[in-house]
């Protein structure tokens, strides 16, 4: 080994032991520890980037193009929730504490609808309305959402509609990576429980949450996606059409996927 070759591997060998990053060289290939190859889709074990740490759990991110294959471990294996049911769940939600929003809000807010819904509607988080009476979209956003899924038939109370978290952020600011890690085992277990045929995630937020990968809603929308074999579908949160009603119409577009996803 030359004198510079040796002095590099004895400086890499020292970086080691500091506890810094490994290195991984262009061409090398780096063993992933935890890495379970059978739950990840190759597309999704080539992506570059892994996604910050409030990702883990979630679906692995999908490579360019491609719908979404959720891991088909137990994310609650270790859980108190591996067993809970809605009733346990909301329960859970009213009484939580395991993040900070929890001492600025009024009530927890779980969702609600059937336990068979067909359809299941995904939001960002609780506003100021629905934070005062517990229930999901409630406000001038919820009244939009009534209308629209009426335009596709199904009516609200045939709807479970929930949210990505469970407690109001304060002042309806967008919920905090932390926030949205600590709240959304109670959100998968409830996609669990319900096992609709169809979700629709409304928003940025509950779409980057759901598909576990970041992006623009333009990206995301007019797409079908999967989360663990569920078709998921993307559009405007009715939030952002009471501000921009010329979404309204791609909207309606996503929407339709939604009703024909039903409908297959
Ligand atoms: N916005 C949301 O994302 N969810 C609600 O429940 C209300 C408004």
């Amino acid at each position: 080994m030359s004198d510079a070759k040796g002095l590099f591997v004895q400086y890499l060998r020292q970086q080691g032991e500091l506890g810094a990053m490994p290195l991984v060289l262009s061409g090398q290939r780096q063993e992933r520890q935890e890495s379970t190859p059978s739950a990840v889709p190759p597309a999704a074990a080539a992506s570059p980037d892994p996604g910050p740490a409030w990702m883990k759990g979630a679906p692995p991110i999908p490579g360019p193009g491609l719908t979404i294959t959720a891991p088909t471990k137990d994310l609650f294996a270790k859980d108190s929730l591996a067993d809970a049911s809605l009733e346990e769940i909301a329960e859970m939600v009213r009484t939580c504490t395991r993040c900070p929003l929890h001492a600025s809000r009024t009530n927890g807010v779980p969702g609600e609808g059937p336990s068979d819904a067909r359809l299941m509607v995904v939001g960002e988080g609780p506003g100021a309305n629905e934070d005062e009476t517990g229930r999901p979209f409630v406000g001038r956003a919820g009244q939009l959402l009534d209308e629209i899924l009426a335009a596709i038939g199904c009516p609200r109370e045939t709807v479970f509609i929930a949210n990505i978290v469970k407690s109001r952020p304060p002042n309806n600011r967008k919920p905090e990576p932390l926030e949205i890690e600590a709240c959304l085992p109670y959100l998968y277990r409830q996609i669990e429980i319900i096992h609709p045929a169809v979700i629709l995630a409304m928003g940025g937020t509950a779409a980057e949450s759901l598909l576990g990968t970041r992006g623009s809603l333009g990206t995301f929308r007019n797409k079908v996606h999967s989360f663990r074999g569920i078709p998921l579908v993307v559009t405007y949160h009715p939030a952002a059409l009471l501000r921009n009603p010329h979404w309204k119409r791609p909207t309606w577009d996503d929407v339709r996927i939604a009703r024909q996803l039903l409908d297959e």
